[in-house]
């Protein structure tokens, strides 16, 4: 499944705001954005705030890659029994 964000450092604001929120779908993204936006920013809930803050949505990549230091033990195992 991909998971929706949005990055507050994106939305032009003054205050320098920092914070990011994620959710499974658009409607709950777009939810917590609004309110995070009204409490805030001080923004007004209106049909235009939230065309602008979908148009900030953005999808997170699953990568299948393993995270950093994710090497086998196998891996560990051979390098400490390699003769250097
Ligand atoms: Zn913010």
């Amino acid at each position: 499944m991909t998971r929706k964000y949005i990055d507050c450092r994106e939305y032009p604001s003054e205050m320098h705001c920092t914070v990011s929120i994620s959710a499974d779908n658009d409607d709950e993204l777009l939810e917590a954005a609004v309110q995070h936006a009204v409490s805030v920013h001080q923004h007004q809930d209106t049909p235009e705030l939230r065309q602008q803050l979908r148009q900030l949505f953005k999808e997170e990549s699953t990568s299948m890659e393993m995270p950093m230091g994710g090497r086998s033990a196998a891996d560990m195992e051979a390098q400490r029994n390699r003769p250097t």
